[in-house]
């Protein structure tokens, strides 16, 4: 006679691994010397060691980093002065279905003739693969979202425009991605790595550090597929 809980059967665990969807981790590790904003000196986050074992202590750190550092979600308040804090961007904005358009090809910018060969649906979440998934240092030229392309997403309604980028605009005056995208609604994440990832349907994690009152968090990001 046996009292013992009952145990789970090499089988049936074999079984459950083959059901566990493919796990990508589409987040950046975050490092001294990671890529950070143009190569900014003051962005690079700092790491340090603030007492251990040869103290005779526990071993803990001090880090000290911009919020947009690395994988993060931006709040509106980060180009729209007023805007909305991180806090109010909802965990189901951030978790359900998504689709990676590879956007490889594209050179300097991703324009509104780019996007409308995917036929985009209103509330997609949608990651754009561009070069920058294969560098791990900032390019200076990276690929950007240009207005244009913004305000088609933002006329779509998708819920969600991510980039592999460590940002989803450069050179243009005033913002006007981030601030075409933010008064759609639309939720900005920006330092994704896609380079392992084909382009498909998946189910987005994006897990942004639980924070209030400020323009942005970093998150951790996860997509879950084949
Ligand atoms: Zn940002």
């Amino acid at each position: 006679m046996s009292f013992g809980c009952p145990t789970r059967t090499n089988k049936r665990l074999e079984v459950e691994l083959e059901l566990m969807p493919k796990i990508y981790d589409i987040s950046m590790t975050i490092e001294e010397g990671m890529q950070v904003w143009k190569n900014y000196e003051a962005k690079k986050p700092r790491i340090e060691n603030v007492q251990n074992h040869d103290q005779g202590k526990p071993h803990e750190s001090l880090l000290t980093m911009n919020v947009h550092t690395g994988t993060h979600v931006d709040a509106p308040l980060h180009m729209l002065a007023g805007g909305e804090t991180i806090e109010t961007i909802s965990l189901e904005r951030l978790v359900g279905p998504a689709r990676v358009l590879d956007l490889t090809h594209a050179k300097e910018c991703i324009t509104k003739e780019d996007l409308e060969l995917f036929a985009i649906q209103k509330g997609e979440r949608i990651l754009l693969k561009t070069s920058s998934s294969y560098s791990e240092e900032f390019l200076l030229d990276f690929v950007f979202l240009r207005e244009d392309g913004a305000r088609y997403l933002a006329d779509i309604g998708v819920g969600l425009v991510a980039t592999d980028a460590l940002g989803i605009e450069r050179a243009q005056a005033e913002y006007p991605t981030h601030r075409t995208l933010m008064r759609g609604d639309v939720i900005i994440v920006e330092g994704l790595r896609l380079k392992d990832v084909p382009a498909g349907n998946y189910t987005l994690v994006i897990a942004p550090l639980k924070m209030t009152g400020i323009d942005a968090a970093p998150a951790r990001a996860l997509l879950l597929g084949d």
